[in-house]
């Protein structure tokens, strides 16, 4: 199946200034987006920012009150969901027990009344680009998880949608499951060469899935950017404190740069007090007289691979989290230590609101 138009540059979805409300509430505010051809963008936010929301004003279940939803240069809003380029995949897949593996990827075609030579082909295609050959003939509780979903992708595909709308696919699935699950789904995505949306609470399906992440929060966009970005150089405080773990301090700023409390400094922007968030994997502990930032090992743990300190630092926690091997001995709680950070370009810098 080849879903690829003609110019690569425009963008396949643009989402602009989309707002909706359900009566007085504003769910969504002014959100844009725009998402080119092959891209898998993911909407990442905690539960009722308006994820789900918008993923239903793309594919038309909810008409926004103001925007414009575009697919390839083409306002949608005013277009009924069945006759809308796009394809959703549910959180439960919600294939039809009843019907075969075949079956329930020749429904769409059926209910669109195409010739049944073209619908066998079609069926064939879709079943092969989701590697289900030979599953024609089982039925839904006879496949594993991810046959099933599978089989939920090749149903959307052989409508050829232009853009994969994808609701929390993996909701259903166990953790483990869920990690072979999105790398497999990222793989089948990019092959098919398809653009897709794809909504998300959990941080680290997102890291894994996306091209660039939306995090939303409050109905509005907070930051777009590839899943390096968000993670390394978060644009605001809300997405540096949603995405991995963070600690925040409070520093002084003068002559333009902000002084940390190992005695470091740092360029900003900013005036006055502002908050300086740094990554725990951007600390080091050291024996207690190395430098002034000094505190006392309150927990310590071992979390697998990684070594995860919780050091008292005058009022402050601060969290440290080192790789075991990088240890140069193991601290102890009530260990009276040092803190550094590694790298204070690393550090990001917000006001201190
Ligand atoms: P979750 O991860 O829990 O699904 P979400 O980010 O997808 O959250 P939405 O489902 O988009 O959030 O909901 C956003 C807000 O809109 C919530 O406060 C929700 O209660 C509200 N909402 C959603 N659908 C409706 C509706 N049909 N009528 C009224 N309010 C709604």
């Amino acid at each position: 199946i080849s879903l690829a138009s003609s110019d690569k540059t425009a963008p396949v979805l643009r989402v602009e200034n989309v707002s909706k409300r359900f009566g007085t509430f504003t769910v969504l505010q002014s959100c844009s987006i725009s998402v080119s051809e092959g891209e898998i963008v993911t909407l990442l936010g905690s539960s009722g920012c308006g994820k789900t929301t918008l993923l239903r004003c793309i594919a038309g279940f909810w008409a926004p009150e103001e925007g414009m939803i575009l697919i390839d240069g083409h306002n949608t809003v005013p277009v009924p969901v069945n006759r809308r380029p796009v394809g959703v995949v549910f959180q439960s897949y919600a294939l039809f027990p009843h019907l075969t593996v075949e079956g329930n990827v020749a429904y769409g075609l059926r209910m669109r009344g195409v010739p049944r030579s073209e619908i066998s082909r079609r069926v064939a295609d879709a079943l092969e680009s989701v590697s289900l050959r030979g599953f024609e003939n089982r039925y839904p509780s006879q496949l594993s998880g991810g046959q099933q979903q599978r089989v939920a992708i090749a149903r959307v595909l052989v409508l050829e949608p232009r853009v994969l709308l994808l609701d929390e696919p993996f909701n259903a699935l166990d953790a483990k499951l869920r990690g072979t699950m999105q790398i497999e789904l990222r793989e089948l995505i990019k092959r098919l060469g398809m653009t897709a949306i794809f909504v998300t609470h959990d941080q680290e399906e997102a890291l894994t899935m996306s091209d660039r992440i939306a995090v939303m929060q409050g109905g509005r966009i907070e930051q777009v950017a590839p899943p390096d970005e968000i993670f390394d150089r978060p644009a605001t405080a809300y997405v540096a404190d949603f995405i991995g773990l963070s600690n925040f301090i409070p520093c002084k700023v003068r002559d333009g740069k902000v002084t940390l409390p190992d005695g470091q400094s740092v360029a900003t922007k900013e005036s006055d007090t502002v908050k300086v968030m740094i990554r725990p994997h951007n600390l080091r502990v050291t024996a207690q007289g190395t430098g002034p930032w000094q505190g006392q090992v309150r927990f310590q743990r071992n979390i697998g691979p990684l070594i995860e300190y919780i050091v008292t630092a005058g009022e402050a926690e601060i969290r440290v989290v080192a790789m075991r091997q990088d240890r140069t001995r193991p601290w102890s709680e009530g260990d009276a230590i040092s803190l550094e950070v590694i790298d204070p370009e690393y550090c990001t810098i917000y006001p201190a609101v």
